[in-house]
């Protein structure tokens, strides 16, 4: 532990972010950059606790207060080499978790957390400036080869790891370019690309081989892969939103939240010229609270529209932890994001009933009413409040409720890998009901979190490797995690 008092002698401090009205003039990341003196003082706030809960938290199980005392006594090399043991992509996670680390460190008790996912950012950006993070091929080859379908950070993790471990790992993707929802669902202004392209360069210089615009059950067919492969690892996603099934969903103007993201990210990356939907102008109504809603909030403010509304089911949760919510449990308080912070109406409680339209078929409405959340025979459920039903003006609608699990498209069936009455995939430990298939990420576990990704992807990568070579020597998680994933298997 580098300061003693560091927590005594520091607060809190994250980047300032661009003014709102100036950052939504572009698509770029909206945090200024951090001074080394600053991350220092973040770092010496690390008490190196006897028991250190941030690492409960995090999903990679990340080594968390030896790289702030690493960070705190700038040794950078020891910082990326302790980071890089658990997760092979920091520069995502520092951007984009969520941090449950933070949510469960033991400062957060009384005073605010370590600020641990901005000390991942920093210490992979330096590690990248200072050249500690160069391409590292294997030195032996396995003679194995193996096929990683679906190229999201679940897919880039497993494929990292195969390859360290030897194997030849061809990384299939139906897209044009790498990255799954890191590329394609995750705004710009969250993470720019160039962020995935850096590392992606890295792999094929280690000897991942690529092959993009390939639908593996369209251009290449499951046999095929079956044939040629030693292993299989399949990381598609989780990409069958959840409908709303309400009137009026069919009206032209309402769409699923990615239809919209999706097209936004090609134009960024320049693979079209324009977003078929325009929110410019538009009345905008964003139907879900999460991080998808959100994003939908970030870019209608981009494109300039005339308003944007977000609806909730759900009640507004508490600014602050409730008794019945306590450290270390994640916290279910009010979360404000950047795109909130760029304007937008929220309401909570709210039912949606019905779109209107007009003569030509498109949304002009949205038919809404206030609910009261009360609790029946030992659960929550929810009465419309009488009186309370309206229509408020909507052009453009946002579909954002979450997602069913993965396409149902004949792939999973197509492996010889069975399903479970929810459509996620049967597993146990990573491997599916055909033993030679392997199955890691939100396809898996049902829609999560990149960093959960990332571990799913580095466990069926043991497993994998066990199943080819007979024991493994990649790094794994504790086996606790296994019983965990054993419910997952029902
Ligand atoms: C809009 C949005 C915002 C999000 N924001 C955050 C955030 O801020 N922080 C966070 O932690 N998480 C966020 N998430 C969740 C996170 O992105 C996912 O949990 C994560 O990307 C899942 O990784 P994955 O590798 O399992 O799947 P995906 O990222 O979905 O990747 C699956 C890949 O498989 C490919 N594929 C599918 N079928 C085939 C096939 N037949 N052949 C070849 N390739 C195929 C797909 O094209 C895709 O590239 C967000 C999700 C969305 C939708
Ligand atoms: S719980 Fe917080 S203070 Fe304790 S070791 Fe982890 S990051 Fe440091």
């Amino acid at each position: 532990m580098g300061a003693k008092e560091g927590f005594i002698q520091f607060k809190r401090e994250t980047p300032v972010s661009r003014d709102p009205k100036e950052r939504i003039g572009d698509y770029r990341e909206i945090y200024e950059p951090f001074s080394d003196e600053k991350l220092n003082h973040q770092a010496a706030r690390c008490m190196d606790c006897g028991v250190p809960f941030c690492h409960n938290g995090c999903p990679l199980g990340n080594v968390i207060p030896e790289f702030n005392d690493a960070v705190y006594n700038q040794e950078w090399e020891q910082a990326i080499k302790i980071l890089r043991s658990t997760n092979n992509f920091p520069e995502f996670t520092g951007r984009i978790c969520p941090a449950p680390c933070e949510a469960s460190c033991v400062l957060g008790i009384n005073k605010d957390p370590v600020a641990i996912e901005l000390i991942e950012k920093n210490i992979a950006e330096k590690a990248y400036e200072l050249g500690l993070i160069q391409a590292n091929p294997p030195t032996k080859r396995t003679g194995k080869k193996v096929a990683v379908i679906g190229s999201g950070p679940a897919g880039l993790a497993a494929a990292d790891q195969l390859n360290q471990a030897g194997h030849e790992v061809t990384l299939f993707e139906k897209d044009a370019k790498v990255g799954g929802l890191l590329r394609y669902g995750i705004p710009d202004f969250k993470l720019e690309k160039w962020v995935i392209d850096r590392r992606v360069k890295l792999m094929e210089e280690e000897g991942v081989i690529f092959a993009t615009n390939t639908e593996i059950g369209k251009n290449v067919k499951a046999e095929n892969i079956l044939a040629n492969f030693d292993a299989v690892v399949l990381s598609t996603g989780a990409s069958q939103p959840r409908g709303l099934n309400i009137k009026g969903d069919q009206f032209k103007g309402v769409h699923f939240a990615m239809e919209f993201l999706g097209k936004q990210n090609q134009v960024i990356g320049e693979e079209i010229p324009e977003n078929p939907i325009s929110a410019k102008g538009k009345n905008v109504i964003v139907i879900g609270g999460g991080d998808t809603g959100s994003d939908c909030i970030g870019t209608s403010n981009r494109h300039g529209a005339n308003s944007i509304t977000q609806l909730e089911l759900l009640p507004k949760p508490p600014k602050q932890r409730t008794v019945l919510n306590p450290w270390p449990e994640w916290p279910m308080t009010l979360k404000t994001s950047s795109s909130h912070e760029e304007g937008a109406e929220r309401m909570f409680s709210i039912l949606t009933k019905e779109f209107i339209g007009n003569e030509n078929g498109e949304v002009t409405g949205l038919k809404l009413a206030d609910i009261e959340w009360i609790e029946k025979g030992g659960r929550m459920t929810f009465e419309e409040v009488p009186g309370s039903e309206r229509i408020i003006p909507c052009d453009l609608a946002f579909i954002a409720i979450g997602y069913l699990g993965p396409a149902q498209n004949g792939l999973l069936e197509s492996f010889g890998v069975e399903t479970m009455e929810n459509t996620l995939p049967k597993s146990k430990n990573y491997q599916s009901s055909n033993p030679k298939v392997f199955l890691a990420g939100d396809m898996r576990r049902g829609q999560s979190l990149v960093v959960w990704a990332i571990s799913e992807g580095r466990e069926a990568a043991v497993k994998a490797d066990e199943f080819l070579m007979g024991t493994s020597n990649l790094p794994r998680k504790d086996e606790s995690f296994f019983q965990v994933d054993e419910q997952i298997a029902g």
